[in-house]
C-alpha cells in the first residue's frame, strides 16, 4: 500500500476530464489519470500534465491499486453505455464504502438506477452536474453532486475547492440530493439556459427589425444593460457577438445561417415539465424557437406566400422603446426560473428528494453559462424562506415584475402588431396573467369535459365532491 498515494482517479481523458485533473492539480490533490484508450494516458502526462503530481495507470486493476481509502474514481466519459460499462469493470476491483463518481451529462433516470444498484453491492455512487465546459472544468466549474450522501464529506474539500467561487469566496458546489438529483439540476440549469439565450435572441430582433438598430448600437445597448439587473455572462458574451468582425472587416453574426442545433438536455427539461404536469412553457418555447429555427429552407418557401401586417411603422420614442425591450427580457427571465423551480419543487416531490433550493441558485451563481447577479438575488430570496413557493411571491421578484410590468406589455403588443415572433416573451407573460388570476376560464373546460365524457366537475362551493349533469336533458 505505499503504492496508495492519489487521493482520487479520474477516468476520461477528453477535453473535460483533462482539464478537471489539472484544476484538482492546481488545488494540491494527487490525481491518477486513466483512459479507455490507454495511449492518452501517456499523451497526457507528457504534455497537458507535464510537470504536475498527476499520475497515470496502465489498467483498472493499477488505478485501483494507487488510490487512497476510501476510493474516490471520477468517470468522465460519454454519458450512456460507457458508464454502466466501466460501472461493472469497476465493481469488482473496489471494497465496501469506495465512491464512484459520475461527472458526465447523464440522464437522471439512469444516475438514479445506477445509485440502486450500487448501494445493493456496498458501493456509494454520486451523480454530479458538471457545468461550465471546458473553461469552466479547467478554472472553476459549477458542480452540482447528487446521490448516496454519505459520500459527501469524502467528497466535499476535493469539489467545493475547485468549483467557481463567487462573492467572498463561497463555492458554487453543494450537495443537491438523493439518487439522479444531481443530474436533474443539471438538467433543469440546461433548460434554462436555452430559455435565457432564447429572450435575448427576441430582444435582438425586436432591435433588429422595429428599432433598426445596426450592430454597433446593439453591442452598445447590451453592454450597457450588462450593468443593470440582467448582469450576466450570457448579456455579456452577446455584446461581444454583436462587435466581433470577420476577417473581411464586416460583422460576422449577420453571416451566419439562422438554424438552431440542440443536444438533447432542453427538450428533456420540457419532457420532465410535461411528465409531472408543471407549466414550465417558456423552456418549452424556447425548444420549439430552435426547432423552428431549424425549418430553414421550408421558411424560406413559406416567406414567399405567406405575409404579414402591412404599412406598421413604429412611431414612438426609439430610447424607451429599448428601455422597454430590456423591462420585458428581465420580466420573462423572473418567470423562467420560478417555472424552473416550479419543476425542481415537483420533482422534489415526485421523487420525495428534499432539495435546498437556495443552494441550488448559488450554485449557478458561478461557473456555469447561466452565471447572473440575478441567481445571488434567488439565493437571498430562498435565505428569506426556505419553503417559498414560488419565486413570484417574493417580495423582491413581486416588485421586480410590477416595475417591468407596463414596458413588458407594451413590447409584446408592440411585437404582436409588428409581426415579430416572440414566443418566450409572449409566453412568460401568459403565464403571468394565468398565475395571478383567481379565477381561469377553466370552469367551462371541466363543462365540456363533462358533457361529452361525463368526466364529472366539482362546484366552486363543495370542492372535492365530483358530480356530473345531463348536459342535453334526455339519454
Ligand atoms: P466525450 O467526447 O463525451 O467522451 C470522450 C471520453 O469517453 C473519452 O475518454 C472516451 O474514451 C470515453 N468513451 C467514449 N465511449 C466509451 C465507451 N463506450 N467505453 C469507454 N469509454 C468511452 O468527452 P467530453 O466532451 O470531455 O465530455 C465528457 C462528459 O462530460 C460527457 O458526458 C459530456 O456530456 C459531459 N460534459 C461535457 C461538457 C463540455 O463542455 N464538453 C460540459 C459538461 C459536461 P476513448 O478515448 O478511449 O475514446
Amino acid at each position: 500500500h505505499t503504492m496508495a498515494q492519489a487521493d482520487i482517479a479520474l477516468i476520461g481523458l477528453a477535453v473535460m476530464g483533462q482539464n478537471l485533473i489539472m484544476n484538482m492539480n492546481d488545488h494540491g490533490f494527487v490525481v491518477c489519470a486513466y483512459n479507455r484508450t490507454v495511449s492518452k494516458v501517456h499523451d497526457f502526462l507528457k504534455n497537458e500534465a507535464k510537470g504536475s503530481k498527476v499520475i497515470g495507470a496502465e489498467s483498472l486493476e493499477d488505478m485501483v491499486s494507487k488510490l487512497k481509502k476510501p476510493r474516490r474514481i471520477v468517470l468522465l466519459v460519454k454519458a450512456g453505455q460507457a458508464v454502466d460499462d466501466f460501472i461493472d469493470k469497476l465493481v469488482p476491483l473496489l471494497e465496501a464504502g469506495d465512491i464512484i463518481i459520475d461527472g458526465g451529462n447523464s440522464e437522471y433516470n439512469d444516475t438514479t438506477r445506477r445509485c440502486k444498484s450500487l448501494k445493493e453491492k456496498g458501493f456509494l455512487f454520486v451523480g454530479s452536474g458538471v457545468s461550465g465546459g471546458e473553461e469552466g472544468a479547467r478554472y472553476g466549474p459549477s458542480l452540482m453532486p447528487g446521490g448516496h450522501k454519505e459520500a459527501w464529506p469524502h467528497i466535499k474539500d476535493i469539489f467545493q475547492s475547485i468549483a467557481a467561487k463567487v462573492g467572498t469566496g463561497e463555492p458554487c458546489c453543494d450537495w443537491v440530493g438523493d439518487e439522479g438529483a444531481g443530474h436533474f439540476v443539471k438538467m433543469v440549469h440546461n433548460g434554462i439556459e436555452y430559455g435565457d439565450m432564447q429572450l435575448i435572441c427576441e430582444a435582438y430582433h425586436l432591435m433588429k427589425d422595429i428599432l433598426g438598430m445596426d450592430h454597433d448600437e446593439m453591442a452598445q445597448a447590451f453592454e450597457s444593460w450588462n450593468k443593470t439587473e440582467l448582469d450576466s455572462f450570457l448579456i455579456e458574451i452577446t455584446a461581444n457577438i454583436f462587435k466581433y468582425r470577420d476577417s473581411d472587416g464586416t460583422h460576422l453574426l449577420p453571416k451566419i445561417r439562422d438554424s438552431a442545433g440542440q443536444k438533447g438536455t432542453g427538450k428533456w427539461t420540457a419532457i420532465s415539465a410535461l411528465e409531472y404536469g408543471t407549466p414550465v412553457t417558456l423552456i418549452g418555447e424556447a425548444v420549439f424557437a430552435r426547432c423552428l429555427s431549424s425549418l430553414k429552407d421550408e421558411r424560406v418557401e413559406a416567406s414567399r406566400s405567406l405575409s404579414g401586417p402591412q404599412g406598421v411603422k413604429f412611431s414612438g420614442d426609439k430610447a424607451v422603446f429599448l428601455e422597454d425591450i430590456r423591462k420585458a427580457l428581465y420580466a420573462s427571465k423572473i418567470i423562467s426560473y420560478a417555472q424552473g423551480f416550479m419543476l425542481l419543487r415537483q420533482a422534489a416531490k415526485e421523487f420525495g428528494w428534499s432539495l435546498n433550493y437556495g443552494g441550488i441558485a448559488l450554485m449557478w451563481r458561478g461557473g456555469c453559462i447561466i452565471r447572473s447577479v440575478f441567481l445571488g438575488k434567488i439565493k437571498e430570496a430562498f435565505d428569506r424562506d426556505a419553503e417559498l413557493q414560488n419565486l413570484l411571491l417574493d417580495t423582491f421578484f413581486s416588485n421586480a415584475v410590477q416595475d417591468c410590468q407596463e414596458s413588458w406589455r407594451r413590447t409584446v403588443s408592440t411585437g404582436v402588431q409588428h409581426g415579430i415572433p416572440m414566443p418566450c416573451f409572449t409566453t412568460a407573460l401568459s403565464f403571468y396573467d394565468g398565475y395571478r388570476h383567481e379565477k381561469l376560464p377553466a370552469n367551462l373546460l371541466q363543462a365540456q369535459r363533462d358533457y361529452f365524457g361525463a368526466h364529472t366537475y366539482e362546484l366552486l362551493s363543495n370542492p372535492g365532491h365530483h358530480i356530473h349533469t345531463n348536459w342535453t336533458g334526455h339519454g
